[in-house]
């Protein structure tokens, strides 16, 4: 795409979205001399737009003129756009290229690329391994889901390597892009709603992430994935396999043996005492296995790779600790909008543990964590505008079930119900829709109503 010589037409790019990776889309394209042109259905934020003036591109919002879009030559879509909206499909009737951000920005840098996906623990990861390829002096760039867009970056630094979240939205527009290390952390139902409620369409999506992928490549996976175990059997892909899990199994790159995390490279052999990660439970051992994967095939020396897994800290609202008031420990996990995330959560506690529960219900099937409450919760906080659903569920399955209406009215029934030596969690298996503006608001108004209760306590 980019060889096309000056006598051809210039190449008009639309950008679907003026979030961070249309802005940035669209700063590339203008960079590489496309017109372009930036439309959002929605009301795009001050700073995007005073960006686009400052680079002189033009754009539209609160609206989709078909005129000014449909003379694309090649289209970027912000990855919330589904491909059923009307001027997505008008695009494609066209045969107009439609690209993510992700795909077009790899057209114009040679770096490395570790992408990472899955339902759970895509955000870890990937902050967990652009931490260490950072601390061991690599110059890389974080992009994808976190941070800034990744045609941003290549528009105006230069990084050697990437490491890349991303979802099966953004990989539903990718096509030439290849991974050099491909992750899939794991495959469980989320966002069934945009693949037609077809298992088999979302497991499709995230597999795309190892298209384009040789010998010379590399695609780590969670070996004890029943979704995951299932593709791989009809997957045709050339890419050098490093599956891990908590028990070594034949071809295991990493696992788990008496307490000693053992990481298997085709460059070093290496390991780490499993007690010495910075970050907490099951769930987190993978994340961790992951990413030593991936920065041992980038040649990242152990120590350094060891160093980096012991002094990483915590990602904000991921069992986050916040504070300890009266002896009891308050962990906010609210980027727990689902039931899978909600298991690893309780599994990581050691404690008996006040759990809240509750908000926008995206079909949840509670069964999945009945067991672990069983074992650790002594109270369930409900925390939603309807929590019928939890309260019915789990009725006669903990000894108490409370049932609150906002966050001050939760914790103030957390901190009747905990004692000292107690943990409550905030891992509520739901979206949060109802009562917050977003994961990010619940988990911040938790932060600080926990903290003004430790200062409260710390001030008598
Ligand atoms: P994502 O970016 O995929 O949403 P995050 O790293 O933000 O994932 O973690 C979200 C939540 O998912 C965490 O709070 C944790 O409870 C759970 N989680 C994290 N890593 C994993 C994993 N490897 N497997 C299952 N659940 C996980």
């Amino acid at each position: 795409m980019e060889s096309r010589n000056n006598n051809e037409r210039r190449e008009r790019l639309v950008v679907l979205g003026g979030g961070e990776s249309g802005t940035g889309a669209a700063i590339l394209g203008k960079a590489k001399g496309m017109d372009v042109f930036l439309s959002d259905r929605g009301t795009l934020s001050a700073q995007y737009k005073e960006e686009l003036e400052r680079e002189g591109i033009s754009y539209e919002e609160g609206v989709h003129t078909p005129e000014l879009i449909l003379n694309a030559t090649l289209v970027v879509k912000s990855p919330g756009i589904p491909p059923t909206a009307p001027i997505v499909k008008a695009l494609a009737e066209r045969g107009t290229p439609i690209l993510s951000e992700i795909e077009f920005a790899g057209r114009y840098t040679d770096a490395k690329m570790v992408c990472i996906t899955g339902s759970n623990g895509k955000t870890t990861t990937t902050l967990l391994t652009y931490h260490i390829l950072k601390s061991a002096g690599l110059n890389v760039g974080l992009a994808g889901n976190v941070g800034r867009s990744m045609a941003r970056q290549v528009a105006h630094e230069q990084h050697d390597v990437y490491v890349i979240e991303l979802s099966s939205f953004q990989l539903e527009n990718m096509y030439d892009f290849k991974a050099d290390i491909a992750v899939i952390m794991n495959i469980t139902p989320d966002h069934l709603d945009r693949y037609d409620h077809k298992m088999e369409n979302y497991t499709a999506a995230k597999f795309r992430i190892l298209q384009n992928q040789t010998s010379e490549d590399y695609f780590i996976y969670w070996n004890d994935d029943p979704v995951i175990k299932a593709q791989l059997q009809a997957l045709q892909s050339e890419a050098k396999r490093m599956p891990f899990s908590e028990y070594y199994e034949e071809d295991s790159a990493s696992y788990v043996e008496d307490g000693i995390i053992r990481f298997i490279t085709p460059r070093e052999v290496w390991d780490i005492p499993r007690d010495r990660l910075s970050l907490p439970g099951l769930h987190n051992l993978y994340n961790s296995m992951a990413a030593g994967l991936s920065a041992s095939i980038l040649d990242i020396k152990k120590d350094k790779i060891r160093k980096a897994l012991m002094d990483f800290e915590a990602v904000e609202h991921r069992l986050e600790y916040v504070a300890t008031v009266k002896g009891v420990r308050y962990i906010n996990d609210s980027k727990a909008t689902n039931v899978n995330s909600t298991w690893y959560a309780l599994e990581s506690m050691t404690g008996a543990t006040v759990l809240i529960l509750g908000g926008t219900d995206k079909g949840n099937d509670y069964s999945e964590i009945e067991d672990l409450v069983k074992e650790k919760v002594k109270a369930i906080v409900c925390m939603g505008k309807d929590n019928s659903k939890i309260l019915t569920y789990f009725e006669g399955k903990t000894p108490i079930i409370a049932d609150t209406h906002s966050i001050e009215e939760a914790l103030q029934k957390c901190a009747e119900l905990s004692e000292e030596g107690d943990t409550v969690l905030l891992s509520p298996c739901c979206a949060s829709f109802d009562l917050f503006k977003s994961y990010e608001d619940r988990g911040r108004q938790f932060k600080t109503l926990v903290k003004n209760m430790s200062e409260a306590e710390s001030a008598k």
